[in-house]
């Protein structure tokens, strides 16, 4: 995948694709709000202290994942993830389906993009605690959906990252309260699988 470099030393909060009201009513206005503009800020101001004089200094976002663990490891997994995930999405659209080869490959691993709906969902769902439920693919083009504790991204393991939905209560709660489930039901209608298609 492609790799972020600091600039000047520092990460910066990736701009939105859209605008902070365009995914209501499934993601409001108000948990962008907090989500993008006060959780994965102090995300990457907390990465930003910590990396002057440390031996991740003017690595690469993916570099640090990979290597670092501890507070380090926390904040720069936690800016990868936010990065994938608010950069997959776009304003509500009905009928929203997968594209190109990344839908064929769905359908010929998971039999129907309804079967590998239910699959991820139920992973999501699933999930005890805090952390992200992900697609992702293997070297050889094999898609694999996971479960990530708390920071944890798949590319730890050796895998690209495609898609992923946040399970973390801060995602959702301000809109759907505990109903996990029924938020991650209503995530389908706002994925870019044009930005999914691309990763793949
Ligand atoms: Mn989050």
């Amino acid at each position: 995948m492609k790799k972020t470099n600091p600039v000047d030393g520092k990460f910066q909060v990736v701009e939105l694709p859209y605008g902070q009201g365009d995914l209501a009513p499934v993601i409001s206005a108000e948990t962008i709000g907090f989500h993008y503009g006060k959780h994965l800020q102090t995300y990457v101001d907390n990465l930003n202290k910590a990396l002057p004089g440390s031996e991740y200094e003017g690595m690469a976002l993916e570099d640090i994942v990979c290597k670092s663990q501890g507070g380090v490891f926390n904040n720069a997994g936690q800016i990868l993830n936010h990065t994938l995930y608010f950069t997959q999405f776009a304003a509500p659209k009905e009928g929203n389906v997968p594209v190109g080869r990344l839908a064929e490959a769905i359908d010929k691993q998971f039999g129907s993009f309804d079967a590998f709906r239910a699959q991820f969902e139920q992973q999501g769902t699933g999930l005890f605690g805090s952390g992200w439920v992900w697609l992702s693919a293997d070297a050889e083009g094999v898609l694999h959906i996971t479960q990530e504790t708390n920071a944890s991204n798949p590319l730890t393991k050796g895998l690209t990252p495609l898609l992923t939905f946040d399970v973390w209560e801060h995602a959702y709660y301000l809109d759907y309260q505990n109903r996990r489930a029924a938020h991650l039901a209503a995530l389908w209608q706002i994925v870019d699988w044009n930005v999914i298609e691309s990763r793949f």
